[in-house]
């Protein structure tokens, strides 16, 4: 649980965290830490005040600079799978854009670290990483195709942003029995999201289902 410093005023409430919730267990997700998770976070903080009203409705958002907060549900989605695939000891995560799945994870694992390769958007995240006082998220200004070595392995990779082809730097980066959750553009122009996961003897690999993200890019602005 994570402490909500902005609750009282009626969009912010309880009772519309809970319809939000409600229409993910409608959805299919079933994992509970992930829907308290949710259930607990004030969603509202991670956008433009002018778009405040729509934050729990269950869709993506627009947060500047070309990028988007993703729909709760495949936040919700792509933390479950996660979480109940394996341990959630470190977890790296690329593209913290305004922090909110940042924000389910670190309440869902051991430790996050969190790389943004836009310094604008991720200057916001760290302010809201401070009000909710989360104190087990790292974060980084960086290009995350190359990953985070001085913490690797992770247990879990989570890519918030489609790139053409998995990065060879994460699936290195991955530990044995670790699993990365990655949606990846598809020459058709679809984008699939991919479950894979690192065994003793190679890796395992799952299509998931048709995601809508933007693109990985590399490079830093
Ligand atoms: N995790 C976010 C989704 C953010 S959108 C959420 O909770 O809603 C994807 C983010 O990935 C954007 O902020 C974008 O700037 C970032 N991104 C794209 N390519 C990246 C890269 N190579 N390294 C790090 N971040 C990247």
């Amino acid at each position: 649980m994570i402490k909500d410093n902005l609750a009282g005023i009626g969009m912010t409430s309880q009772r519309t965290r809970s319809r939000l919730v409600s229409r993910l267990r409608e959805k299919g997700i079933k994992e509970e830490s992930v829907l308290a998770a949710i259930e607990s976070t004030p969603r509202h903080i991670f956008i433009d005040e002018a778009m405040a009203h729509r934050a729990y409705e269950d869709t993506a958002l627009p947060i500047g600079m070309g990028q988007t907060i993703s729909q709760p549900y495949i936040v919700a989605r792509m933390t479950e799978i996660l979480v109940d695939s394996g341990i959630m000891g470190s977890v790296l995560e690329i593209g913290t854009g305004c922090g909110y799945q940042t924000s389910i994870l670190s309440q869902v694992s051991f430790q996050v670290y969190t790389i943004e390769r836009i310094e604008a958007l991720q200057k916001l995240a760290i302010e809201r990483f401070k009000a909710l006082e989360l104190n087990n998220v790292t974060y980084k200004f960086g290009d995350g195709f190359l990953g985070w070595p001085q913490y690797a392995p992770f247990d879990a990779i989570i890519v918030t942003a489609a790139p053409d082809n998995i990065p060879k730097a994460l699936v290195e980066q991955l530990a044995v029995g670790g699993r990365m959750i990655i949606p990846v553009s598809q020459p058709s122009g679809d984008q699939h999201l991919i479950l894979l996961e690192k065994t003793e003897d190679g890796m395992s690999q799952q299509d998931v289902e048709t995601v809508h993200f933007v693109p990985l890019l590399s490079g830093t602005i």
